[in-house]
């Protein structure tokens, strides 16, 4: 999980370059609105600044008006389109592909953290965009805020600023010839509380100490496998530990330092029982 970077254009040029693709009578609608979304998307940009979008409140349109205003983002266009492709150019190579709400899978679907159904006036502008799965997307849906209305409930991944102290840990645990492996997140590190809570709440809403779960068995396999029947690691467990930390040290410099298979990787390092397997 990385934080991304955020378009530096100005969103109400866009706005305007897709409502002006627009017939009428979206085109004089959305023309007439246009104050009140320049407005709104200085409210937001306010917020979003100071990392306080939980302080926005939703805004009645009329039924016709909130329709031509998701129309912008829901009927494709080749503004809309450049304005999806340009917030995935502007992450790093490596990044530009894999979800950040989860680390896992493909981002092939965008997201609108403020979502549309409350929020139709930013439904394009970009700083309410991520790129994001098929599998979170539908997950986080509507959601955003949590229950207790001060904390939001999904990482922003523009402006909370990801710690980098560890908060994601696994225990390994060795049974007879099975070994059980289960994620969990902590705080031991001073991390922010509340930037911490809304951490945890995006762990429980995408579920993802499950996911993570589920990829256990592959990543350890796959590192069981670097290392068996090699002839230089034979009974040499501290070899295979640096070799091993020198592997997760690059993971964490390219996809954080917490995420899940570098946690993984890094615990199986520090753990006798592993080490001494070969
Ligand atoms: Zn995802």
């Amino acid at each position: 999980m990385r934080n991304l970077a955020p378009l530096n254009t100005n969103p109400i040029d866009e706005f305007d370059s897709i409502r002006k693709s627009k017939q009428d009578p979206a085109n004089s609608v959305l023309l007439a609105l246009r104050p009140t979304i320049l407005s709104r998307y200085g409210e937001y940009k306010t917020e979003f600044d100071k990392n306080t979008l939980q302080n926005i409140k939703n805004k009645t349109f009329t039924p016709q008006a909130s329709e031509f205003l998701k129309k912008c983002y829901s009927d494709s266009t080749n503004s809309l389109n450049s304005v999806i492709a340009r917030i995935k150019k502007n992450q790093p190579d490596h990044l530009r592909s894999i979800c950040q709400f989860c680390g896992i899978d493909t981002d092939n679907t965008t997201d609108h953290y403020l979502p549309q159904s409350a929020f139709p006036e930013f439904s394009v502008n970009h700083l309410n965009l991520f790129p994001c799965c098929a599998v979170c997307n539908p997950i986080k849906n509507d959601y955003w805020i949590s229950k207790d209305p001060n904390y939001r409930g999904i990482i922003n991944l523009y402006t909370d600023i990801l710690p980098t102290q560890q908060f994601l840990y696994v225990d390994i645990r060795y049974f007879r010839n099975n070994v059980i492996i289960k994620f969990r997140i902590d705080n031991p590190n001073g991390i922010n509380p509340d930037l911490f809570q809304v951490i945890e709440n995006h762990f429980t809403r995408i579920k993802l100490i499950n996911k993570y779960n589920d990829k256990t068995g592959n990543i350890y396999q796959r590192v069981i496998n670097s290392y068996k029947g090699k002839i230089a690691y034979i009974g040499k467990p501290d070899l295979i530990r640096t070799d091993l930390l020198k592997e997760v040290q690059n993971h964490f410099l390219s996809f954080g330092r917490n995420h899940y298979e570098g946690v993984l990787m890094e615990a199986l390092a520090n753990n006798n029982h592993f080490l001494n397997l070969f």
